[in-house]
């Protein structure tokens, strides 16, 4: 037995994890990461080779059972970030299931090969609510990745507000193909589902068949990022299977990134379904997400988690009182969710809170029932042109609802009349026949107002996106 997770029973033959034709059973994982967790023991820091592989998953339990903080690492990522990481976080040695290949730049760790064999040895002591669990670092989207630690306590209160939020429990089998190395994947895709003691399965590399397969096969709840369910509303009208398996869903779930408004439309059209979406990030765990015994517009991101306090503050830090869906304010939040700090950035840290309340760097508006709606980054997203303050969001989401485009993004450019212009970075539906930039700035005045028009269009063959599927507006000149 443990604190997180209660379900962890060397008697138990439920199935823990599930990756492709590979599983452990709840008794299986007790023995391998109880076993792996004796072998660490008493190391000061661990770091995990997070492919999307049964090994991650016990090697996570193991370094959580153990006490010992674990810092996944991203295969993908190359050697320069990779050694800055290892550097950073000094970890005593890395943890990898026995087939992986391991690059030059952790040539000088120990390495532990990950079993999925054992018996779990006597049960230890059970770290403090404050000790670090894990070490992840963030996605990189607005600067070199930071460390953002965090204690056991952070976990539990989020996944239990989740829990409640979700009506998440040991019956369900979350579905999804992320990667393992941040909070999407690892912390509520994996530590989720085993802490609530039901099943992860794991699609190894996500598809849309995939998804209608798994889901078929008794999945319960999908997790994915905004880019998949675009394919997953690209393929839906014409895909029967998949879109029986997803009206057969109890949950679907995005997050890491808004979800374009037209994706939202088009897979409720298709499905009767809404995809649930919840705001989140590295430093503070789940912050709001829609309730499944509420309701919400698509682009919404639903009400403060249980235990979650939240508000808006102006540029003088003075906090925004209204519930009336245009005040814009920068979300910060307050509660046991939160991360302790950046590892060895005190500077990053102390400027990253306001007392105790965290600034997320986000911004957004509160509607009349409580709800909040992202506007974007307050860094990238926020445009102020012609003494107007404008999301880049929404002006997204209309030019998405323009036929002939199929992706879009938009930045601030300085202006020498407007002090900053928005401009639309577009992938046209096809790319022989792009629509005219007149058609498209008309589109976005018609349905937001005349001053959002984008002040200039250009035509990309696709748009810079991170691992996560995150636009990577600094790729595109916005500061
Ligand atoms: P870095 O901090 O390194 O620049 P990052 O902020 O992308 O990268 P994460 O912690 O993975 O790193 O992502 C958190 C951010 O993702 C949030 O601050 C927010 O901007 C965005 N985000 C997450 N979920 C949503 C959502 N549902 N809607 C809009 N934005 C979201
Ligand atoms: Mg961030």
């Amino acid at each position: 037995m443990s604190d997180l997770f209660p379900a962890l029973d060397a008697a138990s033959d439920r199935i823990a994890l599930r990756f492709g034709e590979r599983t452990l059973t709840y008794g299986e994982l007790a023995g391998a990461a109880g076993a792996l967790a004796v072998r660490i023991g008493g190391a000061s820091r661990v770091a995990l080779w997070a492919t999307p592989t049964l090994e991650t998953g016990v090697g996570a339990v193991a370094a959580l059972l153990a006490g010992v903080p674990v810092v996944p690492l991203n295969p993908k990522t190359g050697d320069g970030e990779l050694t800055h990481i290892i550097t950073d976080s000094a970890p005593a040695a890395v943890l990898a299931g026995p087939g992986e290949s391991l690059p030059m730049a952790l040539d000088g760790l120990e390495r532990i090969d990950v079993p999925l064999t054992g018996t779990a040895g006597p049960p230890p002591v059970e770290p403090g609510p404050l000790s670090p669990a894990l070490i992840v670092y963030t996605s990189g989207t607005t600067g070199p990745p930071k460390g953002a630690v965090l204690p056991r306590r952070a976990l539990t209160t989020s996944l239990d507000a989740l829990a409640d939020a979700w009506a998440w429990t040991g019956d369900d089998t979350v579905v999804h193909g992320l990667p393992l190395f941040h909070v999407h994947g690892l912390i509520l895709g994996v530590i989720g589902p085993l802490r609530r003691g039901g099943e992860v399965r794991h699609l190894g590399r996500f598809s849309v068949d995939a998804v209608a397969r798994e889901l078929t096969a008794g999945g319960t709840v999908l997790f994915g990022v905004p880019t998949m369910y675009h394919r997953l509303a690209e393929a839906v009208d014409g895909d029967p299977e998949l879109r029986k398996a997803l009206t057969g869903a109890r949950l679907l779930v995005s997050g890491s990134a808004a979800m374009p408004v037209h994706d939202h439309r088009r897979i409720e059209a298709a499905t009767g379904r809404g995809v649930v979406e919840r705001y989140g990030m590295t430093e503070t765990l789940m912050n709001t997400s829609v309730r499944v015994d509420g309701s919400s517009a698509p682009g919404s991101v639903g009400v403060p988690l249980r235990g979650v306090e939240l508000r808006l503050t102006e540029e003088d830090g003075s906090v925004i009182t209204e519930y009336d869906g245009v005040s814009i304010g920068e979300i910060q939040v307050r509660g046991d969710h939160l991360f302790t700090g950046y590892l060895n950035r005190p500077d990053a840290t102390a400027a990253a809170f306001d007392g105790d309340w965290f600034r997320t760097g986000d911004m957004a508006v509160r509607e009349a029932d409580g709800s909040i709606r992202i506007v974007g980054r307050k860094a990238t997203d926020l445009i102020k042109s012609g003494g107007y303050k404008m999301g880049a969001g929404e002006i997204e989401n209309a030019l998405l609802e323009h036929p002939g485009v199929r992706e879009a993004a938009v930045t601030g450019e300085p202006d020498a009349d407007l002090g900053e212009r928005a401009v639309a970075w577009i992938v046209a539906a096809d790319r022989q026949n792009p629509p005219s930039e007149a058609e498209l700035a008309d589109h976005v005045a018609a349905r937001l107002a005349p001053h959002k028009r984008p002040r200039a269009v250009r035509f990309l063959d696709e748009l810079p996106r991170n691992d996560m599927g995150k636009i990577m507006k600094r790729s595109l000149g916005a500061s």
